[in-house]
C-alpha cells in the first residue's frame, strides 16, 4: 500500500468539528504511514516556534536561518516569514525528520502539534471579539484516524502541548491584522529589519535595547527590561515595542 503523499492524491477533506465533538487519532512508529507527512510541506513558523526550535537546537538566529530555514516576504502581509528548509536534495523532507521520527519533538512547531486539527480565528464585526473554529484535515495518505482514545479538540490541543503556541499565534495575528489595516503592503527596508529582529533575532534585540538604539526608546536600565535569560518574555517585549514603533499607539 502506498501511503506517501503525492501530487495524484485527492485534495485533503476538511470536516468541521465542534468543541464538544470527539474524534480518535493516534500516530507513532507502528503506523504504516509513519513520517510520510513530514515532507513536501510549506512549514511556516511563528516567532514562538522559531524560538522554541532555536533553544532546543542551541542555535543563534543567523545559524538557525542558515542551516534550517528560509526567510521571505509573506505574499499577503509583506511581513518577513520564516519556513523550514524542505530541501529538494533531501527529497523535500523536513530537516528534522529521522527514521525514528521527529528529532525536535519536544520543540516541534504548533502546526505539527495540532495536526490533524486545523484552527481558524474569526473576528466579529459587531463587537470585535475573536472566535475559534476547528476542522479535521483528512488526507488519503494519513492512517491515524480511528486509533487511540476519543477526545475533544481542546483535549487534543492540551495533550499535544499546543496551547501556548496557539496563544502566541493569536498575539501575532493581532499585530498582523493591525499592520494590514494601517500599513498595507511592504514596510520600508529598515522597518522590515526591525520585524526580523523582534520576531526572530532576540540576541540583537537585547543588545539594541540595552544600547538605546530602538526607535522611540532611550537606553533602558536593566531593571526595566525582561530578565536576560527569559527569551519568551523578550519575545513579548519585542512585539510590544515593534507595534509601537510601527503604528504608534493605534489600536
Ligand atoms: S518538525 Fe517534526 S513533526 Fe514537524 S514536520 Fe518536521 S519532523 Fe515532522
Ligand atoms: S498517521 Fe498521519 S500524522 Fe501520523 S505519521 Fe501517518 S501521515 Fe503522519
Amino acid at each position: 500500500m502506498n501511503t506517501e503523499p503525492n501530487s495524484l492524491e485527492p485534495e485533503p477533506e476538511l470536516v468541521a468539528l465542534s468543541p464538544q465533538e470527539r474524534f480518535q487519532f493516534s500516530c507513532g512508529p507502528g503506523i504504516s504511514c509513519f513520517n510520510h507527512c513530514c515532507q513536501d510541506l510549506i512549514q511556516a513558523l511563528t516567532p514562538y516556534n522559531v524560538l522554541g526550535l532555536r533553544r532546543h537546537l542551541k542555535l543563534a538566529w543567523p545559524h538557525f536561518l542558515e542551516q534550517h530555514a528560509v526567510l521571505y516576504a509573506g505574499p499577503d502581509t509583506g511581513l518577513p516569514v520564516v519556513s523550514l528548509r524542505f530541501a529538494p536534495s533531501r527529497g523535500r523532507r523536513c530537516p528534522f525528520v529521522t527514521p525514528q521520527g521527529c528529532s525536535v519533538y519536544s520543540a516541534r512547531p504548533t502546526s505539527c502539534r495540532l495536526y490533524p486539527v486545523a484552527r481558524a480565528l474569526q473576528r466579529s464585526r459587531q463587537d470585535g471579539r475573536l472566535s475559534e473554529h476547528f476542522a479535521l484535515v483528512k488526507e488519503a495518505h494519513c492512517r491515524g484516524f480511528g486509533h487511540g482514545p476519543a477526545m475533544t479538540v481542546h483535549e487534543w490541543i492540551d495533550g499535544q502541548g499546543a496551547r501556548e503556541g496557539l496563544e502566541a499565534s493569536d498575539r501575532l495575528m493581532e499585530l498582523i491584522a493591525l499592520k494590514n489595516r494601517l500599513r498595507p503592503g511592504r514596510l520600508a527596508p529598515e522597518e522590515e529589519q526591525w520585524v526580523v529582529m523582534a520576531f526572530y533575532d532576540l540576541e540583537l534585540l537585547k543588545q539594541e535595547a540595552a544600547a538605546g538604539r530602538l526607535k522611540g526608546l532611550a537606553a533602558q536600565p536593566p531593571s526595566s527590561l525582561p530578565d536576560a535569560g527569559d527569551d519568551y518574555a523578550w519575545l513579548n517585549w519585542g512585539l510590544a515595542w515593534l507595534q509601537r514603533a510601527l503604528f504608534g499607539e493605534a489600536r
